[in-house]
């Protein structure tokens, strides 16, 4: 395990021709020494070269990696810096960061600037991204650790392929699941994709900075090990196991359990799936308490309000082209949608899929909430009811469905209801995460 503080390579713009912003006091490049630089700045790549232009320090250059070193924490502000990259929020801004600023130029001529930082301080932003700062302190904490811990665990497991190779995948089975796209020059991105980063930009509210500093360099761990710490908005009130979202490979710490006071049964066929997902079972994520979730969500996450359970219709016509345009695969009319496994929080493994055309089986999670929506489903866990007519031509689905996300490991909402009942952090966590205990490593 890890004895002190790790630092981080954070990828903020990639494929630029020109960078430019603002150096908001004296910074200084190892290769240009005793000279420092300040105030506007562009740069530029010119045939691998890259040329820095800064208002005090004058014009530069360097072969294929510039390095800015941050002095008295002085920080810097970059334009036009792309966030919610391929969602509906996206739009572009200017940002500004604390640590040190590193520009590289590939061969074929874009720049990348990639945020030098330690992890405390890249935490304190992630946080305040990812939770509203008014969301009870219990929380806060429970998920500065979570976060803290997910991403050594990331750093550890170093590069690996792209996307998991499927584990079976023939003409009629499509199984796949989706592992972190890893990046090649820095270790995460700013952007969704790996957690929301976006600097100092928005200020740091003191309530989270005092979550990050009383938790500073404690883990979750199980044995000699740092916990691979997931979460997600809402379980449908059961999380979900490891091994049916990823790898198979069963982690003791990401078991299913109740997300509730009182255990209840796990989802083990179609019936308590129907009995599960069509009613409204007492669960720490079954909230509608308005007040309380406008405490804890970002503003854009709050139009979800149907997160505990959900419903989505389409005629036959309509799913078969939606099919088709996220499966490239045409089903002709949609006959049947038949679970063949379920997960025990109720979420679809395996779904098969039945045109007049092709059949085919699709798994995991993930890929069926692709498959199904022209986004994404809010999670696998449905049940279908096929509304047919009389004479058996046209049917129209109608998914009843529970839950927001993957399911596996800490329900978010449940445990803001959680720490807003005054359960404290270690609880929150040791609940969803069984068997795993918090450590302070540095
Ligand atoms: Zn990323
Ligand atoms: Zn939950």
């Amino acid at each position: 395990m890890i004895t002190k503080e790790p630092r981080l390579r954070v990828g903020i713009m990639e494929g630029k021709a020109g960078i430019s912003g603002c150096l908001n006091g004296n910074f200084r490049s190892p290769q240009y020494p005793g000279q420092h630089f300040s105030g506007n700045f562009s740069i530029h790549s010119l045939g691998g070269e890259i040329l820095l232009t800064a208002a005090k320090g004058g014009g530069i250059v360097t072969r294929s990696s510039l390095s800015l070193l941050s002095e008295d924490q002085a920080t810097f502000s970059l334009q036009d810096v792309t966030i919610g990259v391929a969602f509906h929020w996206e739009r572009q801004e200017a940002q500004t960061f604390a640590g040190n600023l590193r520009i590289l130029a590939l061969g074929d001529g874009t720049l990348t600037a990639i945020n030098d930082i330690a992890l405390e301080d890249y935490l304190s932003s992630v946080i305040s991204s990812e939770m509203s700062a008014s969301a009870p302190m219990a929380l806060l904490k429970a998920h500065a650790v979570i976060s803290r811990s997910w991403l050594v665990t990331m750093l550890k497991r170093g590069p690996a392929p792209s996307r998991t190779s499927p584990p079976s995948s023939s003409g009629n089975e499509h199984i796949v699941w989706y592992g972190r796209e890893e990046h090649q020059m820095f270790d995460v991105c700013a952007d969704d994709h790996c957690q929301r980063y976006q600097g100092l930009t928005r200020s740091i509210p003191e309530r989270t900075a005092a979550a990050i500093n009383i938790t500073r360099g404690v883990f979750l761990v199980y044995g000699d090990a740092v916990c691979d710490a997931r979460y997600y908005k809402c379980c449908g009130g059961r999380t979900e196991t490891f091994e049916n979202t990823w790898e198979e490979i069963p982690h003791p710490y990401l078991t299913s359990v109740a997300d509730a006071a009182v255990d209840s049964p796990p989802i083990l066929d179609e019936e308590a799936a129907q009995r599960w997902l069509l009613s409204s079972p007492e669960a720490w994520c079954n909230t509608r308490d308005e007040k309380l979730l406008a405490e804890i969500l970002p503003s854009f996450d709050q139009e979800t309000k149907d997160f505990f359970r959900w419903q989505v219709a389409y005629d036959q016509d309509e799913l078969g082209e939606i099919l088709k345009e996220k499966s490239g695969i045409d089903f002709g009319r949609v006959q049947d949608l038949i679970p063949l496994e379920r997960g025990p929080s109720g979420r679809i493994v395996r779904l098969k899929i039945v045109g007049t055309k092709t059949s085919i089986v699709v798994g995991k999670e993930l890929e069926i909430r692709r498959w199904l929506s022209r986004s994404h489903l809010y999670s696998s866990a449905f049940v279908v009811e096929a509304q047919r007519d009389p004479s058996g031509t046209d049917c129209r689905f109608v998914l009843h469905g529970g839950g927001w996300g993957h399911g596996v490991g800490l329900c978010q909402i449940g445990a803001a209801v959680m720490a807003s009942q005054g359960i404290s952090a270690e609880v929150i966590l040791k609940h969803y995460f069984r068997g795993a205990s918090l450590k302070k490593l540095y």
